[in-house]
């Protein structure tokens, strides 16, 4: 093999839809040393994570772990275990999430049930209700809370109680609010709730924080078919996260847990509600700097997400070549639109760490000398 050079990426800012920047003392964590996952030491973590987590999700749910992938491992794990082949699973698409959650249903063998928002807006709860009436019974409702996609805050407030009212389960992602917005799964009734650690989490990419409720875990553990997927199958995963059995499953990622305690210890330090009000006071000045540049943001003031804020690009402007250059002239990261808003938007990120003033300003100050140009 010819020779490589030694790692050396550069150190971006990134403030586009994730990953996010990572706290100097959650790299620390990742290069402390191994120890074996069934080390006494370790499952002592594995249950301060599940502590830490349940106060994050604010839930008193058992099962709350971390599942060994990506958010997307997160929302596959959220289907196999609760959906069979022929269960009826109403979906929220208002974005590229929500069609993702649309395939990984079907590939259940269940019947997925689309009910459909223009991009850009939030869904009617009104179209959820019609949707549980028309094709009763339903399984679950799966409804995206942050879609990173648009920018859009889906409000989860009335969902739990419609869901209960038809006897469907409420599937909520939750990937882009985790650590940035309130997420309230037991008042919002919400049944299996699945996360990311690198959006507003600040970690790097690799776990799926996720929490089912007793209700989704009877269903998974009295299912008539086999849970598709064995990696992913949890009533297998809750015997080894849970401290009586400890019963082998697969090998954790012991590093990326080690990083996921220490950035929710940085969530808990900082407090949460002050959290969420740097998250909104962040995305407040950049809206208001970039209407001063007569850029317009995409999503209306009620339902904008402030760890992703969705810009419309003007018809006259090169979005790819003004993101290209923020990277190599600047070293700024930001997002382009997907799907449908492929062209038509920016995607800025202020999540987690990177939801800073000063990364408002300099951004700010970068997008007015290349618009200028
Ligand atoms: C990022 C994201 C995912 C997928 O997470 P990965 O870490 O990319 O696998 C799922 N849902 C939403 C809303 C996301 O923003």
């Amino acid at each position: 093999m010819r020779n490589f050079n030694e790692l050396s990426p550069p150190q971006r800012i990134l403030l586009g839809p994730g990953p996010s920047t990572v706290h100097p003392r959650v790299y620390r964590a990742l290069a402390t040393p191994i120890i074996g996952h069934l080390d006494p030491e370790f499952l002592q973590i594995m249950d301060e994570l599940q502590e830490m987590l349940r106060w994050l999700f604010g839930t008193t749910n058992r099962l709350t772990f971390a599942v060994s992938g990506t958010g997307s491992a997160g929302m596959e794990a959220a289907f196999v275990n609760i959906v069979e082949p022929g269960d009826t699973v109403i979906v929220g698409v208002n974005g590229v999430f929500g069609n993702r959650m649309l395939d990984v249903v079907r590939r259940c063998g269940a019947t997925a049930v689309p009910v459909e928002a223009q991009w850009g807006h939030r869904l009617d709860i009104q179209k959820i209700e019609d949707a549980l009436k028309r094709n009763k019974p339903v399984k679950a409702v799966a409804l995206v809370h942050a879609e990173t996609s648009t920018g859009v805050l889906q409000p989860m407030t009335d969902v739990g109680a419609l869901c209960k009212k038809y006897g469907a389960l409420l599937v909520a992602d939750t990937v882009t609010s985790l650590a940035g917005l309130p997420v309230l799964v037991d008042e919002w009734q919400i049944d299996v709730c699945y996360s990311g650690t690198q959006k507003c989490l600040s970690c790097p990419p690799g776990l799926a924080p996720i929490t089912f409720s007793e209700q989704a875990l009877a269903i998974a553990q009295s299912r008539k078919t086999k849970i598709q997927s064995w990696y992913l199958d949890v009533t297998m995963i809750a015997n080894y996260w849970s401290n009586s059995s400890r019963a082998y499953h697969h090998t954790a990622p012991i590093s990326m847990n080690y990083a996921l305690r220490e950035a929710l210890r940085l969530v808990s330090e900082e407090g949460l509600k002050e959290r969420f009000r740097r998250h909104a006071r962040n995305s407040a000045i950049l809206i208001e700097n970039l209407l001063q540049l007569g850029l317009e943001p995409l999503v209306h003031e009620d339902v904008r997400l402030p760890c992703l804020n969705a810009i419309q690009v003007p018809r006259h402007v090169d979005e790819a070549k003004i993101r290209r250059r923020l990277l190599q002239e600047y070293n700024i990261e930001i997002g382009g639109g997907l799907g449908n808003l492929a062209g038509k938007i920016w995607r800025i990120g202020l999540m987690g760490e990177s939801s800073s003033k000063a990364n408002v300003v300099y951004l700010v100050s970068a997008l007015r000398e290349l618009l200028n140009s």
